[in-house]
């Protein structure tokens, strides 16, 4: 698409998943955009990510081009089924020996139907290595660490400043860099909670293992197919992430402290996951045998404790991790910075243009409404997810799993899981596309 001369020149900082997806939307739509990312190569670690029917639809109208990287990238179904094309979620008892005859058998749970490829799972390094084929020449400055940001009242542009001492200016900044955001800290001050991530107590070992060693570890179904073992004070879920890799994570509940000081992860081994997992049942602890002996140990943090009051602030907003970083146990959190773009693409350039022209106002302002807009539409749910993700944590790892008298009680808690996945999943994008030309229409008064 050609520019058009009032679309604006925005700033991305950030080169993850979501500011990626972020600057396919915004050239697509002619829009003048520079993405900034510290790093000296964009970098995502060998894991899976699976994304939703949902998801994947915000994709296909933020740009194509997303969709088609996903799907280069390998992404496959959730469940490699050929007799099926649904996707389906599946829990099962993860803890002890459930059948004195067969050391293998795990009592299904749940089983929830996202329909047909309802989730995509794919390997996250090799979709970004196939998005970033999709952002036109000249969009990426790679090792541009953003330091600053001077949004002055009655200044014309943005600037932004890098610590290699260079700067340059923007209508506006959209900052998608992050748990550990940068921009967050510029808006929020130093001194607030909420700058700064807050640690879940709760480490994450991650495996990507041959499927056909995973089959002989815990059988051909299982292979397959998605599957979240859960038991008392640790989680594990596995599904493929193409046709020949399967990617396992272990989630492991953890009273101590983690500094925000310290790295993010830290040497861990197999060993440490055996321990946790001791006394579990037979084919999870299969699976982990076959994960390599030295592993990294993931702290997961979030932004639960002290929740971002708001995304935007003059022509600077949040969004992704930087605006809501969430624990990763509903599998949303890049689904949920991709609605975060569709909402923002939704207003940037077609309605902020039309109010440039119409009222003869400024990019800026018109991009200031925009933002104030996507505050108001994006934060009740995305926050929503945050608390939601440590909510159904707590229920995937009760004790209780271990107690025999209580395992009805540790049961009953699948309806609640139901529901909340069910609002991720069957989430309106249209009719938040609606509210947003609504809302950004009643701000300027057209
Ligand atoms: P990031 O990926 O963190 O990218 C931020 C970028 O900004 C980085 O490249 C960084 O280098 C750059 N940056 C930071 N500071 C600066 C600066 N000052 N200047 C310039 N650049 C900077 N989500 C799902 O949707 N589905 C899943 O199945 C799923 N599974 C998960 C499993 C696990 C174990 C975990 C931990 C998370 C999972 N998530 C999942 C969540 C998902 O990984 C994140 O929500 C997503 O990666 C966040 O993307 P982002 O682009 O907002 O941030």
């Amino acid at each position: 698409m050609t520019r058009l001369p009032d679309t604006p020149e925005i700033a991305i900082v950030g080169g993850g998943i979501v500011g990626l997806v972020l600057a396919a939307g915004l050239t697509r739509r002619g829009v003048q955009v520079k993405l900034f990312e510290q790093a000296r190569n964009f970098r995502e670690i060998g894991a899976g990510i699976g994304f939703t029917r949902n998801t994947v639809n915000c994709m296909e109208k933020i740009s194509p081009g997303i969709v088609r990287a996903l799907r280069s990238g390998g992404s496959v179904n959730v469940s490699l089924d050929e007799t099926d094309p649904k996707s389906y979620l599946r829990y099962i008892n993860g803890y002890g020996l459930q059948s004195e005859d067969d050391p293998m058998y795990q009592k299904p749970l749940l089983r929830l139907d996202a329909g047909v490829k309802g989730w995509e799972t794919v390997r996250r390094d090799q979709f970004l290595d196939d998005l970033v084929k999709e952002i036109p020449e000249g969009v990426i400055h790679l090792q541009k660490k953003l330091s600053m940001i001077v949004d002055e009242e009655g200044q014309d542009k943005v600037v932004l400043q890098f610590t290699d001492g260079t700067s340059v200016e923007a209508d506006a900044v959209i900052a998608a860099d992050g748990i550990k955001s940068t921009t967050r800290k510029l808006l929020l001050g130093e001194d607030n909670p909420a700058s700064y991530p807050q640690y879940s107590h709760k480490v994450a070992y991650r495996a990507l293992i041959p499927m056909d060693k995973v089959a002989a570890a815990i059988g051909e179904y299982k292979t397959h197919k998605q599957h979240m073992h859960v038991g008392p004070n640790a989680h594990l879920i596995h599904y493929p992430v193409n046709t020949n890799t399967i990617g396992a994570t272990v989630v492991v509940s953890d009273p101590n402290d983690w500094p925000l000081d310290k790295p993010t992860t830290t040497p861990g081994s197999r060993k440490d996951v055996l321990e946790a997992l001791e006394n579990w049942s037979l084919p999870v602890r299969n699976l982990v045998d076959l994960f390599p002996e030295q592993l990294d140990r993931w702290a997961l943090f979030d932004l639960a404790e002290y929740p971002v009051p708001k995304y935007n602030k003059g022509r600077v907003c949040l969004v992704g991790d930087a605006a809501h970083a969430s624990s990763p146990h509903h599998g949303a959190g890049a689904s949920f910075g991709v609605e975060d773009v569709l909402c923002l693409c939704t207003m940037i350039p077609e309605q902020t243009g039309q109010f440039v022209r119409e009222r003869e106002v400024s990019k800026g302002d018109a991009l200031r409404v925009a933002f104030e807009t996507y505050n108001k539409i994006r934060r009740t749910r995305t926050q929503w997810l945050v608390n939601s993700s440590r909510r159904v944590c707590d229920l995937f790892q009760q004790p209780d799993w271990a107690d025999p008298a209580k395992r009805v009680k540790a049961e009953s808690c699948f309806e609640e899981v139901k529901d909340r996945s069910f609002q991720i999943w069957h989430f309106d994008s249209s009719k938040m596309e609606e509210d947003t030309i609504r809302d950004y229409r009643e701000s300027v008064g057209r």
